[in-house]
């Protein structure tokens, strides 16, 4: 290992057992398979795949355009919403342009400021874990919030967003936008009007393709120019064809898609009530999961108990937040256990 990089603290993902023992509430996947025409869609292809995929992922390119009302060029598509995140920041931080992100976010922001060996800023949320957007202003650092952020589930409005940008004309703003579908709302519209925008989604939640990898990034035309410039600098054929035409399927279908969301947004609603009727305070969340504690239990332990029940949750020992678990929010089946477990806590 290269000793700038020996005291390197990788990003720790969740548990992922492989054998479907536990009721998996602990990496935001949808509970639902992808659409039906996207299985089919993958089965097409898969006669191909002794050739490359397009390098340049045009069809995608341009079925995300349509969708999201921008032009072809205004979109970049990545190895997960990762790969955008990891791009942006090898094109648009440096030793004299850091990053900044609150200190309660998304975990690898930090981890991708260390790899390019740049100074990441921490920028606390406020007592009652919100981001304070002034607390960004004129930040001379490249910015990275997650809207809705995680893992607190609680969103910025767009004014505060826009806020944001008006100050810090001569710095990137990255709105990572993983879990907007759920309740939040995107900053797309912006992208028109700030060329300092870079608006990142992925197919991993609500388009349950988190096992595709596949992710976008919308934004002015120089932004993405760059992110393509890094990306062919790294790896051309980022997205392969199975999830080219996965991601274009899923677009295409609209139906299941709100279907699938409404139903994590219902369950969600449902399993806020039912944790507060049983004691827990549980953040406000936009996300489709939530981020809840109980008085007097600790986090480790309400993690514990769920995991000898059968059910993952998500656990991070980290100040402020030690005491909370997130709970990615599933079918009402799987909701129901949870809570049938978290009631006799
Ligand atoms: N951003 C946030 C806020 C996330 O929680 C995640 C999921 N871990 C990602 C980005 C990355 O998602 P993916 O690479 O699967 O698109």
């Amino acid at each position: 290992m290269s000793a700038r990089y020996s005291d390197i603290e990788p990003y720790t993902p969740g548990e992922q057992p492989q054998n479907r023992k536990y009721i998996k509430l602990n990496t935001n996947e949808s509970p639902f398979p992808p659409a039906p025409s996207v299985i089919e869609a993958i089965k097409g292809e898969s006669g191909s795949l002794n050739l490359y995929p397009d390098p340049e992922c045009k069809e995608l390119c341009k079925t995300i355009a349509d969708y999201a009302g921008v032009s072809p060029e205004n979109v970049f598509v990545g190895n997960g919403s990762d790969e955008v995140l990891a791009f942006s920041f090898l094109a648009f931080c440096d030793k004299d342009k850091g990053a900044c992100y609150p200190d309660i976010s998304y975990g690898f922001y930090s981890v991708y400021a260390d790899l390019c060996c740049i100074d990441g800023k921490a920028v606390p949320l406020t007592n009652d874990y919100r981001v304070e957007p002034s607390d960004y202003f004129n930040a001379g650092r490249t910015i990275y919030i997650a809207n809705p952020n995680a893992p607190t589930g609680m969103s910025l409005t767009l004014d505060e967003i826009r806020n944001i940008l008006d100050n810090n004309r001569e710095n990137v703003v990255v709105i990572d936008e993983a879990y907007v579908d759920f309740g939040g709302t995107t900053a797309v519209p912006l992208v028109s009007e700030y060329d300092n925008l870079l608006v990142v989604r992925t197919f991993s939640k609500s388009r349950n393709l988190a096992g595709a990898r596949l992710g976008f990034g919308i934004a002015g035309k120089e932004i993405i120019q760059d992110l393509n410039t890094m990306k062919f600098s790294f790896n051309p054929y980022n997205a392969d064809r199975l999830s080219l035409v996965a991601g274009k399927a899923a677009i295409e279908d609209e139906a299941y898609f709100r279907q699938c969301v409404d139903t994590v947004i219902k369950n969600r609603e449902y399993t806020a009530e039912s944790l507060k009727k049983a004691g827990f305070f549980v953040l406000p969340s936009d996300a489709n999961f939530i981020f809840a504690k109980k008085e007097g239990v600790s986090g480790e332990s309400l993690y514990k108990t769920l995991r000898e029940a059968g059910i993952l949750v998500r656990h991070f020992n980290k100040p402020r937040i030690d005491d909370f678990i997130r709970i990615t929010i599933g079918t009402k089946e799987q909701m129901d256990a949870l809570i049938e477990v978290l009631e006799r806590i």
